[in-house]
């Protein structure tokens, strides 16, 4: 019923030797990630507490003698250039986020790459930076902080997607059974704060619901909400108040999610599961009606799950669509997945899918030995 995580090391490197003709020099993986709450926080100096997830992106790689730069994603995805690609205008397209982190690492010369990866793509779960995360990783041997100014880069500046810094962040510095809490407050990079996250250990699980509708960072709504947020948090207390609508409601919204952040921590380290579970349907509320960036298929996901049993629930990443993280005592999740599923039925939205929110480990390297030898001990 769950997705489970898969180890797609042997796989990656089999497409690699299959596609490419040889062994691959370089093995890498890094996380998807789910955020627990701080939404539309990050890129206004905000707060926010993402996990890594078991669902991550399979990088292996061979550097070439000649200065072709040969791409290949899953079965059906292919990208062929050479090093003039690794300079100059920006490309469009999935190759742009491999070819922006050999930018941003000022990789020289020709190379082959494979990807694979279970994180599901344009879902809010992050693929974007678990892939430029899983690129750097490869091709690189860096500090972590150095692979995260790269990889922040690579999307922000070489993909030129409005991304803030949570994603590449947590996909590089996570640590198994563990949130991340982190603080942009500053504008430079948080160190962040590792927070004890095993809610299965008093026996409740995060469940992550993949409402199958994709939103599109391109489409404007994500950029014109984000200037809107932006203008309202430039506002003093007098201004705000005389602020024409939506700009308030922006504002109450960054402000009053911000300090559920700091709630649900305290919560968590108390292990009060009820008040985490009720401070996510709030930040759910405050992004459907103050902020507007969920759509109809979250709302019912939010819905079901709560009037089935579970402790809270709320939408996760950038909105208009892709995932609900829903808290739930484990005795109840077939049914809160059974109910989620009829209600989307019901509704005619798209089925939705159902991956285990356990918080996983950082962006690795693997060594270059039999599946069997494989280190996954960051991984796991
Ligand atoms: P999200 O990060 O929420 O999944 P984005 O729109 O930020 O959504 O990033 C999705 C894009 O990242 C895809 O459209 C594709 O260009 C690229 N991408 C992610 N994962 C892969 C992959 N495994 N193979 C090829 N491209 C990928
Ligand atoms: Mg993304």
């Amino acid at each position: 019923m769950l997705i489970p995580a898969p180890d797609l090391l042997p796989a990656s490197v089999r497409a690699f030797v299959e596609r490419h003709g040889r062994e691959p020099s370089w093995r890498a993986s890094a996380p998807g990630r789910v955020n627990l709450v701080g939404e539309h926080t990050d890129y206004l100096g905000g707060l926010c507490l993402p996990v890594a997830l078991g669902h991550r992106t399979w990088v292996v790689a061979a550097p070439r003698t000649d200065s072709r730069v040969h791409l290949t994603s899953g079965d059906a995805l292919e990208w062929s250039g050479d090093t003039s690609h690794l300079t100059g205008s920006p490309l469009r397209g999935w190759a742009s986020y491999v070819v922006g982190a050999l930018r941003a690492v000022g990789w020289q010369g020709g190379l082959d790459l494979h990807v694979e990866s279970s994180v599901p793509v344009g879902a809010g779960l992050s693929s974007s930076a678990a892939l430029i995360c899983a690129v750097v990783t490869a091709v690189t041997e860096r500090s972590p902080d150095d692979l995260l100014r790269a990889a922040l880069e690579a999307e922000q500046v070489h993909v030129g997607a409005p991304t803030g810094g949570m994603d590449q962040t947590v996909s590089l510095l996570a640590r198994p059974a563990h949130a991340l809490l982190l603080d942009f407050a500053g504008g430079g990079l948080p160190a962040g704060r590792p927070v004890p996250w095993s809610p299965e250990r008093d026996g409740v699980e995060l469940l992550v619901v993949d409402t199958g509708v994709r939103h599109a960072n391109d489409d404007g709504a994500f950029a014109r909400r984000r200037a809107e947020a932006e203008a309202a948090m430039a506002l003093s207390p007098d201004e705000v108040v005389a602020a024409r609508d939506p700009l308030p409601r922006r504002r109450r919204h960054v402000d009053s999610e911000n300090d559920r952040v700091r709630r649900v921590v305290a919560a968590v380290e108390r292990h009060d599961w009820t008040e985490v579970g009720a401070l996510f349907t709030a930040s759910h509320v405050s992004l459907r009606d103050d902020h507007e960036v969920s759509c109809v298929e979250l709302d019912a996901v939010v819905e079901a799950a709560r009037t089935a049993g579970a402790l809270g629930a709320r939408m996760t990443g950038g909105g208009f669509g892709g995932c609900a993280v829903v808290l739930v005592p484990t005795t109840q999740r077939d049914r809160v997945v059974a109910r989620v599923s009829a209600a989307a039925r019901a509704a005619g939205h798209p089925e939705p899918s159902f991956l285990p929110g356990e918080a996983g480990g950082p962006a690795t390297r693997h060594r270059a030995a039999g599946p069997s030898h494989v280190d996954l001990s960051q991984a796991q």
